[in-house]
């Protein structure tokens, strides 16, 4: 067998860029490498490029975003093939006419314009990169639809909708079920998680991921995008997209049909499952990935979420409803919120209320250019990040609406 498609990977070194080049390489006459574009971390990009070469691939290019490691890239490297600097660079490589398909697992709204070139080249993309579709779905999907371009779903809960719908009919769907793990503090009270760390929010039970969708998965800010990503996906109103809590992460999200039948995809968490089906479907490749025990499931449960102890999810359906910029504000002020909480300069509980803040003082626009989204999501970040700073001399910067939960107003984490 020849190897029959060019891929190029978005965020090569992310958690979800390595399990890709696993994938890739345990497949090897099913692809090509196209490029591959990474933001700081060069020395993990050469590690790549001499694993790779391995295994027979040699990439057409790379890309570094970051200027400082593309020039620290270039001293160390003997990769042979181009090397491109900048967003422009990583533009460049999700826009190159020989790509196949692109896997786009790039973080946060910096997957955006990258994603929108590909559309514009009319290659298909493989979504994990879901802050694209929450920032900026309004605009991405219509102009997908207009190049007729597929974007094909990932994340686990999205790649589980797509096998629940193969064979189905779309106005036969009733409901899309979402399920979440709870993240590592779904039975604390509120006062435990006003002082959650750092350290202790990125430890999540069941799955090993990048920090950002660490933190999202311990606010459920996760589970929101997921609803929004949802919705731009598949096409199915907000009103029938609902969340539940499913500790032990085994099924993966379900669809309910008009007859009242429900089909669930299961599996071990492991994100290799969904990335090989996105580069696979409508086949499905052979893997020797560890096999389910199904005696061993003894006790599956599901509760419903509670948006009291955990409002980012309540923020994420608010955004959608309201439409327009209000969830690419919503993503924004989570980047700026979750790297300040990182940085511990906010505090867990103050993730939601920074966002909150932002989604009142920001003006909304019901029917965005990609222009007035990436105007929005800079406006945000700047108003964030003033929010973040007054925040450390004014301990009750942020403005709580809580649903009359009893969070404190104010700051009381940072030092
Ligand atoms: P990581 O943080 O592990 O990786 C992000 C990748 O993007 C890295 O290669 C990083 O480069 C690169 N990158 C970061 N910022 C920029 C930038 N400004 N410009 C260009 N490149 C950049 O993230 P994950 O792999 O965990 O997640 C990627 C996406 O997939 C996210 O949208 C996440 O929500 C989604 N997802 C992840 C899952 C998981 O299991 N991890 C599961 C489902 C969805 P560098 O290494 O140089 O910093
Ligand atoms: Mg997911």
């Amino acid at each position: 067998m020849s190897r029959t498609r060019t891929l190029s990977l978005l965020g090569a070194t992310g958690s979800i860029g390595v399990q890709t080049l696993d994938v890739v390489i345990a497949h090897p006459d099913e692809f090509r490498l196209g490029w591959l574009t990474v933001n700081t971390r060069f020395d993990l990009l050469e590690e790549q490029l001499h694993r790779l070469s391995k295994h027979g691939f040699t990439p057409h290019g790379v890309a570094l975003a970051d200027e400082k490691a593309y020039h620290e890239f270039r001293r160390i490297t003997s990769f042979a093939g181009e090397i491109l600097c900048g967003d422009e660079g990583v533009c460049a490589a999700a826009a190159a006419p020989d790509n196949d398909i692109l896997l786009s697992a790039l973080v946060g709204f910096s997957g955006v314009l990258p994603n929108y070139a590909a559309i514009q080249q009319g290659t298909p993309i493989a979504l994990a990169n879901k802050e694209t579709l929450v920032s900026a779905g309004v605009v991405i999907m219509p102009e997908a639809k207009k190049h007729g371009v597929e974007i094909i779903a990932v994340d686990s809960e999205h790649s589980a909708i797509l096998q629940c719908l193969a064979g189905e009919f779309m106005n036969e769907v009733e409901k899309l079920i979402l399920t979440a793990s709870g993240g590592p503090f779904r039975e604390w009270t509120l006062e435990q998680l006003e002082n959650v760390t750092p350290a202790q929010a990125l430890k999540h039970p069941n799955w090993s991921m990048g920090s950002k969708i660490t933190i999202d998965s311990a606010t459920l800010m996760n589970k929101g995008f997921e609803v929004i990503e949802a919705y731009w996906l598949f096409g199915v109103r907000a009103d029938k997209i609902e969340v539940v809590v499913h500790p032990q992460s085994i099924i993966h999200s379900m669809v309910q049909f008009c007859d009242g039948s429900v089909k669930a995809q299961l599996g071990l968490p492991d994100m290799k499952i969904p990335i090989a089906y996105a580069l696979s479907l409508p086949h499905r490749y052979p893997s020797n990935f560890k096999r389910m025990d199904i005696c061993a499931l003894q006790n599956l449960s599901f509760f419903p979420p509670d948006v009291v102890r955990f409002p980012c999810l309540r923020l994420a359906f608010d955004s959608l409803a309201q439409g327009g910029t209000a969830a690419c504000i919503v993503n924004a002020a989570n980047e700026i919120a979750v790297a300040s909480f990182l940085q511990s300069t906010i505090g867990f509980l103050d993730i939601p209320r920074l966002i909150e803040t932002c989604l009142e003082k920001i003006t909304h626009i019901d029917t965005p250019s990609l222009e007035d989204i990436v105007q929005t999501d800079k406006k945000t970040r700047r108003l964030a990040e003033s929010l973040v700073r007054e925040g450390m001399s004014t301990p009750t910067v942020f403005l709580p609406k809580t649903n009359g939960a009893t969070i404190v107003a104010g700051n009381s984490s940072i030092a």
